[in-house]
């Protein structure tokens, strides 16, 4: 069994089919998918048509709530609202109750997935270093856990009580160790932070026990001609090509 555990999508079809792609090729056969479908690019409503015909687990992301519902955006910097604001106009009442059904945290077969956090996942607080991973390691009952959220591809280990560690595993691969637990971040299909504006996922090879982030080159350019073309902000386009 080898997973594509992909998330962030974030309404960029171009990265998401080219995601996808690659994980066939990678003879990926099964899928779940981290969260925040929706949000920032111009294809709101293809990338979901997409992750509800892979029939495949989905948690929720911060963007997938606040694109389903009506309350007024709060608390998000300009180009997510300006995002949200169109994204919530494009989509169906039926798109929107299906993300507003999704949950936060699933377990697929033995592992995890979550958008955010496992300590508060409708928190959306981000886990950026070991402490942050500490917290959601109290919660954690799986050997190994997927998130998103960031943006950036990054995994933390923790063996018995001890302390996290870091591991940086962009375009390498991980090994898991039995006894150990893993929070990993697959990074974002469609709007990378780290500086690499190619897509990112992650394979988890359960035969070879095994977990892969994988940078998937994409048309940059239809994607952020779809922007300007749908009058979203410039910005949006902008941090595209530099992945931030
Ligand atoms: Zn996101």
């Amino acid at each position: 069994m080898k997973f594509c555990l992909f998330g962030d999508i974030h309404a960029n079809l171009e990265a998401l089919e080219a995601v996808l792609r690659d994980a066939e090729a990678q003879e990926c056969d099964r899928y779940a998918c981290l969260g925040d479908i929706v949000g920032y690019n111009a294809n709101p409503r293809e990338c979901l048509e997409i992750v509800r015909s892979l029939d495949c687990p989905v948690v929720k992301g911060n963007h997938d709530e606040e694109c389903s519902r009506d309350t007024p955006l709060e608390g998000l910097n300009p180009l997510a609202f300006a995002a949200l604001t169109w994204a919530r106009e494009q989509i169906h009442e039926s798109e929107a109750e299906y993300l507003r059904k999704l949950r936060m945290v699933r377990q697929v077969t033995d592992f995890t997935i979550v958008h955010a956090t496992l300590d508060t996942p409708a928190g959306w607080s981000y886990v950026q270093n070991k402490f942050d991973a500490m917290a959601s390691f109290n919660y954690q009952f799986t050997s190994v856990c997927f998130y998103g959220h960031t943006h950036v591809p990054v995994a933390f280990a923790q063996s018995g009580s001890e302390r996290p560690a870091k591991i940086e595993i962009s375009e390498e691969t991980i090994a898991i160790e039995p006894g150990k637990k893993y929070f990993i971040n697959a990074g974002s299909v469609g709007q990378p932070r780290d500086g690499d504006w190619r897509a990112a996922y992650a394979i988890f090879d359960k035969a070879a026990g095994t977990v892969t982030i994988r940078r998937v080159e994409y048309d940059i350019d239809r994607a952020m001609e779809k922007i300007l073309d749908a009058g979203l902000p410039e910005g949006l386009a902008q941090r595209l090509g530099e992945g931030r």
